[in-house]
């Protein structure tokens, strides 16, 4: 039937009708807060393009997550930025490393909460990339623009460095670790060496569909990972490509992975939802620097109601298909979310 007897506004008419059937809800315990912790600096530096996000010492940290958890935020998400850097990224896997210090911080202080760990090289390498490289960085680097750069990451060798830094998160107390670098086979090598470790039990958050997106600007400023010469191109997803997207989404599944994500988010709905038709996994989506600093850049002009836009985003994202998301609103969502 249609109009006049089908009118869809019936459904919207008050309040309580559009309570009863809205499709989809938005929990503050399905956000996950990224944390960024350094090893040196000022206990709290702002983060240009990102306010309200600070980088962090591990005490600060530790600070920041008790709000977050006690506003019910699922998870914190850490990254660390280590005070030294060499071409292999060695401060990544030390046991006595800014992220493995500051697990077993969180884990002592708020045992309850999550710990995700970022698990990538790039913030610890001198070069920037995500992985050990091949040769000579000045061989590499892209003449003119317009030519693809070949990266010239050793994508077997990265791995076994990438396996190494899994291990040392598990061993500090990590819940789940998340490997961001997008190399070859990575899951399957992190799967066996936590297994082989004694870390069977600990999940991993692939991060499957990980695309070389113009959104992680603010986030490289954070982190100090942006790359020294080239770009990410060589080992992430052409924001192009869907179908190959599914294709690393599935061999991750296939390796192990207990979780996928897709990210960025906004510009990515398409691929959260046909991650979720495609896979039985539970799906993250992380909602980027970049998304984020648009918000705030226009919220604080004036063009945006900024809590109305968040919640909207964020809905969006769940119901794209998304279950657990990544986002630098967390704090702030899960504040308007709470009933009172
Ligand atoms: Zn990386």
């Amino acid at each position: 039937m249609a109009f006049p007897q089908t009118r869809l506004r019936r459904l919207r008419a008050s309040p309580a009708l559009r309570e009863l059937v809205r499709e989809t809800e938005l929990r503050a315990g399905q956000l996950v807060a990224p944390l960024f912790v350094a090893e040196s600096g000022p206990p709290r530096e702002p983060i240009p393009g990102m306010p309200g996000v600070e980088r962090l010492s591990i005490s600060e940290a530790v600070q920041e997550a008790r709000a977050a958890a006690d506003l019910g935020v699922a998870a914190v998400l850490l990254f660390g930025i280590p005070a030294e850097k060499d071409a292999q990224g060695s401060s990544a896997w030390d046991e006595e490393g800014v992220v493995q210090l500051c697990v077993g911080a969180l884990k002592r202080e708020l045992p309850e909460l999550l710990v995700i760990t970022d698990v990538c090289l790039c913030e610890y390498t001198d070069h920037g990339h995500c992985g050990v490289l091949t040769g000579d960085p000045a061989l590499s680097r892209a003449d003119s623009p317009g030519v693809a750069p070949a990266p010239g990451v050793d994508n077997d060798a990265s791995v076994e460095l990438l396996a190494r830094v899994a291990v040392s998160h598990a061993r500090a107390g990590a819940d789940v670790v998340a490997p961001s670098d997008m190399m070859d086979g990575r899951i399957g090598a992190l799967r066996a060496e936590l297994d082989g470790e004694g870390f069977a039990a600990t999940p991993i958050l692939a991060y499957s569909a990980k695309f070389a997106s113009a959104f992680y600007g603010p986030f490289r400023d954070a982190a100090g990972s942006a790359p020294a010469f080239g770009d990410r191109r060589g080992y992430q997803l052409d924001p192009a490509n869907g179908r190959e997207a599914l294709r690393e989404t599935l061999l991750d599944v296939e390796e192990g992975a207990d979780m996928v994500m897709v990210k960025p988010a906004l510009a990515y709905g398409d691929l959260i939802a046909a991650v979720r038709r495609e896979t039985r996994l539970p799906v993250a989506a992380y909602n980027v620097s970049g998304e984020y600093a648009m918000v705030k850049a226009a919220a604080a002009a004036g063009h945006l109601d900024e809590r109305a836009a968040v919640l909207e985003i964020l809905t969006s994202l769940r119901r794209a298909g998304a279950d657990v998301i990544i986002t630098y609103h967390a704090k702030d969502a899960a504040r308007w979310l709470a009933p009172n």
